[in-house]
Protein backbone atom coordinates (compact mmCIF):
# COMPACT_ATOMS: atom_id res chain seq x y z
CA UNK A 1 0.00 0.00 0.00
CA UNK A 2 1.20 3.31 -0.76
CA UNK A 3 1.22 5.89 1.87
CA UNK A 4 2.33 9.65 1.90
CA UNK A 5 2.68 9.62 5.53
CA UNK A 6 2.94 8.21 9.19
CA UNK A 7 -0.17 6.60 10.24
CA UNK A 8 -0.42 3.68 13.42
CA UNK A 9 -2.45 0.99 13.55
CA UNK A 10 -4.28 0.12 16.70
CA UNK A 11 -5.06 -3.85 17.46
CA UNK A 12 -7.45 -4.40 20.69
CA UNK A 13 -8.15 -7.65 21.62
CA UNK A 14 -10.38 -9.08 24.28
CA UNK A 15 -10.24 -11.94 26.76
CA UNK A 16 -12.54 -13.99 24.77
CA UNK A 17 -10.26 -13.24 21.44
CA UNK A 18 -12.06 -10.86 19.23
CA UNK A 19 -9.70 -8.60 17.73
CA UNK A 20 -10.18 -5.30 15.83
CA UNK A 21 -7.34 -3.79 14.20
CA UNK A 22 -8.08 0.52 13.14
CA UNK A 23 -5.97 3.19 11.99
CA UNK A 24 -5.17 6.11 14.76
CA UNK A 25 -6.09 8.56 12.63
CA UNK A 26 -8.15 9.22 9.79
CA UNK A 27 -5.39 11.05 8.23
CA UNK A 28 -1.47 10.18 7.88
CA UNK A 29 0.77 12.70 9.25
CA UNK A 30 2.68 14.35 6.06
CA UNK A 31 4.72 16.39 8.20
CA UNK A 32 5.93 14.79 11.10
CA UNK A 33 7.03 17.61 13.81
CA UNK A 34 9.41 16.43 16.36
CA UNK A 35 7.68 16.03 19.42
CA UNK A 36 9.65 18.63 22.35
CA UNK A 37 8.79 16.76 24.77
CA UNK A 38 10.84 13.12 23.89
CA UNK A 39 13.57 15.30 21.94
CA UNK A 40 14.42 16.26 25.99
CA UNK A 41 14.09 13.21 27.39
CA UNK A 42 16.54 11.61 24.40
CA UNK A 43 18.80 14.63 25.19
CA UNK A 44 18.84 13.40 28.94
CA UNK A 45 20.52 10.53 27.89
CA UNK A 46 22.69 11.41 25.45
CA UNK A 47 26.45 12.35 26.31
CA UNK A 48 26.79 15.80 24.45
CA UNK A 49 23.25 17.47 24.63
CA UNK A 50 22.89 16.78 21.08
CA UNK A 51 20.15 14.61 20.10
CA UNK A 52 21.14 12.41 16.87
CA UNK A 53 17.88 11.75 14.83
CA UNK A 54 18.63 7.55 15.08
CA UNK A 55 18.36 8.51 18.90
CA UNK A 56 15.42 10.41 18.95
CA UNK A 57 13.71 7.10 16.72
CA UNK A 58 15.01 4.59 19.07
CA UNK A 59 12.68 5.82 21.36
CA UNK A 60 9.74 7.26 19.87
CA UNK A 61 6.52 7.24 20.97
CA UNK A 62 3.52 6.86 18.99
CA UNK A 63 1.28 9.72 19.61
CA UNK A 64 -2.15 11.56 17.88
CA UNK A 65 -1.81 15.01 17.68
CA UNK A 66 -4.69 15.93 20.29
CA UNK A 67 -4.58 15.68 23.74
CA UNK A 68 -3.25 17.33 26.89
CA UNK A 69 0.19 15.14 27.49
CA UNK A 70 3.00 17.10 26.20
CA UNK A 71 2.97 19.15 23.36
CA UNK A 72 -0.68 18.48 22.99
CA UNK A 73 -0.06 15.25 22.21
CA UNK A 74 -1.83 11.21 23.10
CA UNK A 75 0.38 8.31 23.16
CA UNK A 76 -1.38 5.87 22.03
CA UNK A 77 -0.48 3.42 24.77
CA UNK A 78 -2.17 5.19 27.01
CA UNK A 79 -5.72 5.37 25.38
CA UNK A 80 -8.58 3.83 27.50
CA UNK A 81 -9.75 0.39 27.35
CA UNK A 82 -13.15 0.30 25.27
CA UNK A 83 -15.92 -2.19 24.83
CA UNK A 84 -15.58 -4.98 22.24
CA UNK A 85 -17.00 -4.42 19.26
CA UNK A 86 -18.07 -8.07 18.75
CA UNK A 87 -22.54 -7.86 19.31
CA UNK A 88 -23.18 -9.45 22.49
CA UNK A 89 -19.75 -9.66 23.89
CA UNK A 90 -19.51 -7.93 27.63
CA UNK A 91 -15.69 -7.90 27.57
CA UNK A 92 -13.26 -4.72 27.02
CA UNK A 93 -10.83 -4.72 24.47
CA UNK A 94 -7.13 -3.37 25.59
CA UNK A 95 -4.83 -2.50 23.23
CA UNK A 96 -2.47 -5.16 22.41
CA UNK A 97 -0.39 -3.68 19.71
CA UNK A 98 0.35 -0.49 18.18
CA UNK A 99 2.37 -0.39 14.22
CA UNK A 100 3.34 2.18 12.69
CA UNK A 101 3.56 2.83 9.19
CA UNK A 102 6.18 4.49 7.88
CA UNK A 103 5.83 6.18 4.28
CA UNK A 104 8.33 5.81 1.27
CA UNK A 105 9.05 9.52 1.28
CA UNK A 106 9.56 10.47 5.33
CA UNK A 107 8.96 14.66 5.66
CA UNK A 108 10.61 15.90 9.33
CA UNK A 109 10.16 19.31 10.49
CA UNK A 110 13.30 20.56 12.67
CA UNK A 111 13.03 20.65 15.88
CA UNK A 112 12.91 24.60 16.86
CA UNK A 113 10.01 26.44 16.62
CA UNK A 114 9.72 28.31 12.86
CA UNK A 115 8.18 31.09 13.99
CA UNK A 116 11.27 33.52 13.96
CA UNK A 117 9.84 35.62 16.90
CA UNK A 118 10.23 32.86 19.66
CA UNK A 119 13.07 30.89 17.82
CA UNK A 120 15.05 28.25 19.74
CA UNK A 121 18.35 26.28 19.58
CA UNK A 122 18.17 23.52 17.59
CA UNK A 123 19.20 20.51 19.61
CA UNK A 124 18.67 17.39 17.16
CA UNK A 125 20.90 16.60 14.67
CA UNK A 126 20.02 15.65 11.50
CA UNK A 127 21.72 12.39 9.83
CA UNK A 128 22.43 11.79 6.12
CA UNK A 129 20.85 8.69 7.29
CA UNK A 130 18.82 7.42 10.25
CA UNK A 131 17.15 4.49 11.69
CA UNK A 132 14.28 3.27 13.06
CA UNK A 133 14.53 0.27 15.15
CA UNK A 134 12.07 -3.03 15.43
CA UNK A 135 10.95 -5.24 18.46
CA UNK A 136 12.32 -8.27 16.77
CA UNK A 137 16.22 -6.41 15.98
CA UNK A 138 15.48 -5.60 12.06
CA UNK A 139 15.43 -1.75 11.25
CA UNK A 140 14.08 0.47 8.79
CA UNK A 141 16.34 2.78 7.02
CA UNK A 142 16.14 6.06 5.44
CA UNK A 143 18.51 8.47 3.78
CA UNK A 144 18.70 12.48 3.56
CA UNK A 145 17.66 13.53 0.02
CA UNK A 146 16.56 16.76 0.45
CA UNK A 147 15.45 19.55 2.71
CA UNK A 148 13.65 23.11 2.26
CA UNK A 149 14.89 26.01 4.25
CA UNK A 150 12.53 28.79 5.15
CA UNK A 151 14.14 32.04 5.87
CA UNK A 152 12.76 35.52 5.91
CA UNK A 153 10.26 35.27 3.33
CA UNK A 154 11.99 32.76 1.05
CA UNK A 155 12.74 29.58 1.03
CA UNK A 156 15.47 27.86 -0.87
CA UNK A 157 16.16 23.97 -1.19
CA UNK A 158 19.02 22.18 -1.03
CA UNK A 159 18.98 18.43 -2.70
CA UNK A 160 21.63 15.50 -2.71
CA UNK A 161 21.32 12.65 -5.23
CA UNK A 162 24.06 10.36 -6.79
CA UNK A 163 26.56 11.13 -4.36
CA UNK A 164 25.90 14.87 -5.22
CA UNK A 165 24.78 17.97 -3.38
CA UNK A 166 22.83 20.58 -5.24
CA UNK A 167 21.51 24.15 -3.90
CA UNK A 168 18.52 25.83 -5.46
CA UNK A 169 17.81 29.71 -4.72
CA UNK A 170 15.74 31.31 -7.35
CA UNK A 171 16.94 34.83 -5.76
CA UNK A 172 20.76 33.57 -6.66
CA UNK A 173 20.01 31.61 -9.92
CA UNK A 174 17.49 30.09 -11.83
CA UNK A 175 19.02 25.90 -11.73
CA UNK A 176 20.70 23.82 -9.57
CA UNK A 177 23.89 24.36 -8.31
CA UNK A 178 26.22 21.82 -7.69
CA UNK A 179 27.85 22.03 -4.23
CA UNK A 180 31.22 21.13 -3.10
CA UNK A 181 30.12 20.19 0.29
CA UNK A 182 29.16 16.82 0.72
CA UNK A 183 27.05 17.15 4.12
CA UNK A 184 25.72 20.40 2.89
CA UNK A 185 22.32 18.97 3.69
CA UNK A 186 23.76 18.43 7.34
CA UNK A 187 25.40 21.54 7.85
CA UNK A 188 23.22 23.39 11.16
CA UNK A 189 21.02 25.85 9.98
CA UNK A 190 19.10 28.61 11.81
CA UNK A 191 16.39 28.77 8.99
CA UNK A 192 12.60 26.53 9.94
CA UNK A 193 14.14 23.57 8.14
CA UNK A 194 12.16 20.94 6.17
CA UNK A 195 14.11 17.36 5.65
CA UNK A 196 12.79 14.78 3.35
CA UNK A 197 13.97 11.53 3.90
CA UNK A 198 13.75 8.46 1.30
CA UNK A 199 13.33 5.04 2.86
CA UNK A 200 15.51 2.59 1.68
CA UNK A 201 14.39 -0.60 3.52
CA UNK A 202 11.61 -2.78 2.27
CA UNK A 203 10.22 -2.75 5.61
CA UNK A 204 7.72 0.14 6.09
CA UNK A 205 6.24 -1.30 9.50
CA UNK A 206 7.41 -1.57 13.37
CA UNK A 207 5.31 -2.88 16.07
CA UNK A 208 4.92 -2.30 19.85
CA UNK A 209 2.76 -5.18 21.80
CA UNK A 210 1.94 -5.45 25.13
CA UNK A 211 1.06 -2.64 27.58
ZN1 LIG B 1 -15.02 -9.69 22.66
Amino acid sequence: MGHFGVYHVIKRECEAGHSTENYATETPQVFLSLNAHDVALAQEVSDNGIVMLTDYFSHFIPRRNTGNHANGTTPLHTLEDIPCSERLCQENAPITQISTLWPQVLNIISDSSCDSATQTKKRVQFQNSFTIPDADGTEITYELVGRVIHRTEHFTSQLRFGGKTFVYDDIKCASLVESDDPDLLVRPDTGCTYYVYHRKSEKAQVSLFSF
